[in-house]
């Protein structure tokens, strides 16, 4: 197995340990190396083996090392096939220098940039940025450090700052060098206070993953099989829907073999013809309901009163069960948030009652956070589970493929919500955004969206034939294909104080072991197949289920049918915006 080597002087920087935890959040343990002799860099290469991947830490070994060592150790890697990342996080002469001489003059030094704002991922012909080549993100505004390239060197720019290459691949003999300019390394363990620091710090994390699915491959932290989903949020189940005809929707899902998940209002259930369920379940291979709120008034799962979130679990989940009873359509056990919006005590009664398997979410975070609780390391997973262990699986909005294309190079199913006005124009959005998909991702899978999320697993090779397995949800599926025998240990985040009863592997009770938040168990193969893992946790129950009284009930009833006179006839209606405004006023009034 390959080993990382992080090699510096001096002290371990902050930077330097901030790389350490990002490469064990990415799968791979770094040991590190120090340079004290002036002129002992040549030989910590020359004593690496084939299987050790190294990182040169340019700011502190420029300190130390002397340009005959610099001249020294270049002339080793040319006759290897290492990996090597040269770091730099200043721009001092001495790092120039290094960097140049390390890379065989295909570096010409290091140039500070007053303010930058947007990161880019060049299209290579190599395509060592994955699903990233061709997308550009915004960037927090401030300063960054740039490469000065020499042309005709033959540097493949990876990343760019505002057009200025920042991370770079250039061969020098037998190893390939990997160059990365940056102020600062992301702190993967830092708690945050709002999704988008991370979002926005991309440019400091992103180069250090690609360095190391290149050099270790497998033993990185990955998901061998993204999936993809697409939920329409609010209607009822008829034919039409403000601008959505379900049957020509449903048509072309089935033509291009996409998956519609309706996130169903659960406080409708009783509702809609006999004629037309019977024409959602005649499409029951692309399509199905999951539940989206209880009632869905006004921030809903906002609230913080937790038995009364608990209680609302319960019902939506009733009342979706009946659905069930009276269609026949599947029931994906998912829940959505009206408006997105959900409390830390609604994490809690979703983990506690036990009543879905997952949250679909545009937002990661609970709203109502009173101080910083979620890390980097949790956004990297392909569904954030660090509050009570219950999955948030994101979503995002059409704007373009670049919000997907990140989703897919982190592991996380590429999943697309829209309401009805989407469909203006009828199926085309979704057939341009599957086409778009397919073409990130042949490979990618599309089932229904439960599916997607029972499927979504990490894993990486620890040695000769054992795997780890990181999954996310209570059920589990994992399609193996391989006839070599191998053992695995599954993992899954549950907090301590969770009480599961048991753990079935294909139907057969198996002894789990719980440890730092975590329970795992291990498994042994030597055939393809598939297997379905099961924990069973016993639902906490509300104390009471008050009923909610007479003017609430009204006030719900209220709420939907203004909803649906918005969708149905305003939103179709140009006459009718001013009309519009007024009733947003009046479903404001019905929100409590
Ligand atoms: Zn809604």
């Amino acid at each position: 197995m390959r080993r990382l080597k992080i090699v510096y002087s001096s002290t371990i920087s902050e930077r330097l340990a901030h790389l350490g935890s990002l490469a064990k959040a990415i799968g791979i343990t770094a040991e590190y190396v120090s340079v004290v002799h002036p002129s002992s860099l040549a030989r910590i290469v020359e004593e690496m083996d084939r299987d050790t991947h190294i990182v040169l830490d340019a700011a502190s070994l420029s300190d130390v090392c002397k340009e005959d060592d610099l001249y020294r150790s270049v002339a080793i890697l040319r006759t290897r096939r290492l990996t090597v990342l040269l770091l730099t996080t200043t721009a001092g002469k001495g790092a120039s220098q290094f960097l140049e001489i390390l890379t065989d003059g295909a570096l010409q030094g290091i140039d500070p940039v007053r303010e930058s704002t947007n990161v880019s991922f060049p299209d290579t012909i190599c395509k060592a940025t994955g699903e990233l080549a061709s997308y550009s993100y915004p960037r927090r505004p401030g300063g960054a450090l740039v490469l000065a390239v020499r042309i005709g060197m033959g540097v493949e720019t990876l990343m760019t700052l505002d057009g200025a290459p920042a991370f770079v691949r250039v061969l020098v003999g037998g190893a390939t060098v990997f160059v990365w300019s940056t102020v600062r390394i992301f702190d993967v363990d830092r708690p945050l206070t709002a999704e988008r620091e991370f979002e926005e710090a991309l440019d400091e994390y992103i180069p250090a993953i690609i360095f190391l699915r290149l050099a270790f491959g497998r033993q990185c932290w990955h998901n061998p099989s993204n999936g993809a989903g697409m939920v329409i949020d609010d209607p009822l189940l008829r034919n039409n829907y403000g601008f959505i005809s379900f049957r020509q929707l449903l048509e072309s899902s089935r033509q291009h073999g996409y998956h519609v998940t309706l996130a169903f209002i659960p406080w409708n259930y009783w509702r809609g013809h006999a004629s037309d369920a019977k024409m959602f379940l005649n499409y029951s291979d692309c399509f199905s309901v999951c539940a989206h709120g209880c009632d869905h008034t006004n921030r809903e799962f906002r609230s913080t009163d937790y038995e009364s979130l608990l209680n609302k679990n319960f019902i939506a989940h009733q009342r979706m069960e009946r659905l069930r009873q009276r269609t026949g359509l599947a029931n994906e056990p998912l829940m959505v948030c009206p408006q997105e919006q959900y409390s830390l005590e609604a994490m809690r009664a979703f983990a506690d009652s036990r009543q879905f398997i997952g949250l679909v979410c545009t937002a990661c975070m609970p709203r109502n956070l009173t101080y910083p609780q979620l890390r980097g390391a949790d956004l990297l997973l392909p569904a954030q589970d660090s509050f009570f262990g219950f999955p948030v699986f994101k979503r995002h909005y059409w704007r373009d493929m670049s919000v997907f294309a990140m989703a897919l190079f982190l592991g996380k199913p590429a999943i697309l919500v829209e309401h009805h006005e989407f469909f203006r124009k009828g199926p085309a959005g979704v057939d341009t955004f599957v086409s778009a998909l397919s073409k990130l991702r042949p490979d990618i899978k599309w089932t229904s969206l439960v599916e997607t999320v029972t499927r979504t697993h990490l894993r990486r090779q620890v040695s000769e034939g054992k795997y780890e397995l990181r999954f996310f949800t209570d059920r589990f599926k994992l399609e193996r294909e391989s006839v070599a025998p191998a053992e695995y240990r599954f993992i899954r985040r549950i907090p301590a104080d969770t009480q599961v009863s048991h753990v079935t592997v294909n139907g057969w009770d198996t002894p789990f072991i719980r440890e730092d938040g975590l329970l795992s168990f291990e498994i042994r193969t030597n055939q393809p197949q598939t297997i379905h893992v099961e924990l069973e946790v016993p639902p906490v129950r509300p104390t009471a289920m008050p009923s909610p009284g007479i003017k609430y009930e009204v006030l719900v009833a209220l709420r939907r049918g203004l909803s649906e006179f918005r969708d149905n006839v305003i939103a179709r209606n140009r006459f009718a915006l001013r009309a519009s405004r007024l009733l947003a006023r009046a479903l404001k009034q019905t929100g409590s």
